[in-house]
């Protein structure tokens, strides 16, 4: 029952490196095309490199990996109209499936079984301006059983940043009710910094660390 092509800038298999399913072995099914030209972006070549490929042979790939996450990333997967149907049916399936999504579309109309993963840029990041304010709204709607499928990321790169994440967490009180996953631009802040703010305000979110890049080499791609 394919419905649709999308534009597929790689399919692999790793230890899923970010998010609160960090280290499990996951099959990833990154789109090609974002646009938002975020600074300190560490998938650019999805921009331009793609394969055109039938979902059913996006499924058939992907399934090989026999992993027991299957995450849709990009680029910006929402952009890609089928994508919506590419994770129903993985959701059909039976797979636990993770959306990683920049953050300026809505993701309204994504399948309620899927985990979301949803990033809030910071200032350094240049785009903080775009973060679509609806998502927190969806959020916060939520039923409780479907509020866990939610879930937030804020990359930082300086005490700027952690200041105004603080404070969007704290006008939403986001860490009543959700994930806030918190980690450091690679390479412009230090991970042990800002462990020190958050211990030292008793901020209750989760610090990552960009797991795939301690495993392999930081620029590595298809892990
Ligand atoms: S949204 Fe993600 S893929 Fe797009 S430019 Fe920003 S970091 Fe890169």
């Amino acid at each position: 029952m394919s419905t649709g092509t999308l534009n597929i800038s790689e399919i692999f298999h790793s230890i899923q490196g970010e998010s609160s399913f960090a280290g499990w072995p996951c099959a990833f099914i990154r789109l090609a095309g974002c646009g938002h030209g975020c600074i300190g972006c560490d998938t650019a070549y999805a921009e331009s490199e793609a394969n055109t490929i039938d979902i059913e042979e996006i499924i058939r790939q992907t399934a090989v990996f026999q992993a027991p996450l299957i995450e849709v990333t990009g680029g910006e997967p929402l952009l890609q109209p089928a994508v919506y149907a590419l994770m129903e049916q993985l959701c059909n399936l039976g797979h636990t499936v993770l959306l990683e999504t920049g953050g300026f579309l809505s993701v309204a109309g994504v399948d309620p079984r899927v985990h979301k993963i949803i990033d809030i840029k910071a200032p350094t990041s240049g785009v903080s301006d775009q973060n679509n304010p609806e998502n927190i709204r969806l959020a916060l709607a939520a039923e409780p059983a479907l509020r866990q499928k939610f879930e937030f990321k804020m990359v930082l790169g300086s005490r700027k940043d952690y200041e105004w994440a603080k404070s969007l967490l704290s006008e939403h009180r986001l860490t009543d009710s959700f994930t806030i996953m918190m980690g450091v631009m690679f390479g412009r802040l230090e991970p042990r910094e800002l462990a020190g703010w958050i211990l030292s305000d008793r901020l209750n979110v989760r610090m990552q660390l960009q797991l795939h890049k301690y495993i392999w080499p930081p620029d590595m791609r298809g892990v």
